[in-house]
């Protein structure tokens, strides 16, 4: 008979952060314990950030003691924080407790008095957009629901920062890890834990054929109310299919045109303005008829359109930034403000469309937008 080690039994338990306040209730009844420790349990987690038995100081130590023989708790290993020295920016480097030589990395955005969280939803990503420190890695594991939800209740006690914001926008592609996704949707929102505003979160994805519609019905669903007005990023880069699919292999299986029609789906069942991330990529996404294409798609339906500053994966220009002449090492400064940036903003508000200047927090500790790649900080601070 195959024999188990501790470590794989350890492994097969479930993890209590994952649990839905009815699931979590069906477990204590289990246990021969009085339905409302559930909530207790479901507040602890969600809305204090306790994870370990011993933090479940509200029940008795009878209970705790069940518990902690049947799930996970301790779902996360903080292992370094760095700081920006230029923005109010931290990034937070874990393992994973269930395959601790896994590693992922979480952001945290504080501007405009708002706390943004920026979560992983996979370790590492096998979509192999060009632009993207964490395509290099490969694909590790998708995380569930309790390590997605984790990453937010560590960020928040690490930094003390009361989160108000949560963008799916990490490490890895969301909707490659779908199931997952929902449910840290519904634990983040849920009335009796943290209790986060749905319309206070976005999920960003590049794209995938029937995903986006399955979204929009789920999140459409009654007993989903809690996550209705979450909103949907689509990381576009392109509005020419071919280039697109030179930035974003996936693309190719995932053409612009069926992703609009399922983006319009999404709008008419939620309500909700969709949102488009667009990386600058001097001399192949700034050109007038790209001008053009941005203009009529935000007329297509309500949205806001993203810029962001290409950000080079340390060390590594990837040629994408050959057209602006910077030289071999351009510094941040010189890359945040050169001008074909400034030219496409403006070209695009003269055409009456809402752009907004992505700015690239924490660019110096590799946290800004695609540069997640576990390594790499220059000029950091460690606090772990
Ligand atoms: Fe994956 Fe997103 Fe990076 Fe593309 S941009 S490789 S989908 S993490």
């Amino acid at each position: 008979m195959h024999q188990h080690t501790d470590t794989q039994k350890k492994h097969a338990r479930t993890q209590l952060s994952g649990l839905l306040p009815g699931e979590l209730e069906e477990a204590v009844v289990r246990l021969g314990e009085k339905r409302y420790r559930a909530v207790q349990i479901f507040s602890a987690i969600h809305s204090k950030g306790v994870d370990s038995a011993e933090g479940l100081s509200q029940i008795p130590s009878a209970l705790r003691q069940l518990i902690s023989g049947e799930f996970e708790i301790s779902l996360l290993r903080p292992v370094r924080t760095s700081v920006s020295e230029l923005h109010d920016t931290q990034k937070f480097l874990f393992t994973l407790t269930r395959l601790p030589e896994v590693k992922i990395e979480t952001v945290l955005i504080s501007e405009k008095g708002r706390n943004t969280v920026c979560v992983s939803t996979q370790a590492g990503c096998n979509v192999g957009c060009e632009f993207c420190a964490t395509a290099k890695l490969g694909f590790r594991a998708n995380l569930t629901p309790g390590e997605i939800c984790s990453q937010v209740y560590l960020v928040k006690k690490l930094s003390g920062a009361d989160v108000t914001n949560v963008v799916y926008m990490g490490m890895g592609e969301p909707f490659l890890n779908y199931d997952s996704v929902l449910r840290s949707l519904l634990l983040l929102t849920n009335e009796k834990g943290l209790s986060l505003p749905g319309r206070r979160i976005t999920v960003s994805t590049v794209g995938f054929r029937q995903k986006i519609s399955k979204f929009a019905d789920d999140i459409s669903l009654p007993e989903n109310s809690s996550i209705r007005k979450v909103k949907l990023a689509l990381s576009l880069h392109s509005t020419d299919n071919g280039i697109r699919e030179s930035l974003i292999p996936s693309s190719s299986k995932n053409r612009l045109p069926d992703i609009y029609k399922e983006l319009v789906y999404f709008y008419r069942m939620t309500g909700t303005k969709i949102t488009y991330e667009y990386i600058h990529f001097p001399g192949i996404n700034d050109n007038p008829d790209d001008i053009k294409r941005l203009a009529s798609l935000s007329r297509m339906l309500p949205c806001n359109i993203n810029v962001i500053p290409f950000h080079p994966i340390s060390g590594e220009l990837n040629g994408l930034l050959a057209p602006l002449n910077l030289g071999p090492d351009p510094d941040t400064k010189k890359l945040l403000s050169n001008h074909r940036l400034n030219d496409l903003i403006a070209s695009l508000r003269d055409q009456k469309v809402v752009v907004n200047l992505r700015n690239s927090s924490g660019v110096d500790i590799n946290a800004a937008c695609g540069q997640l790649a576990l390594a790499g900080e220059k000029h950091l601070s460690e606090t772990h």
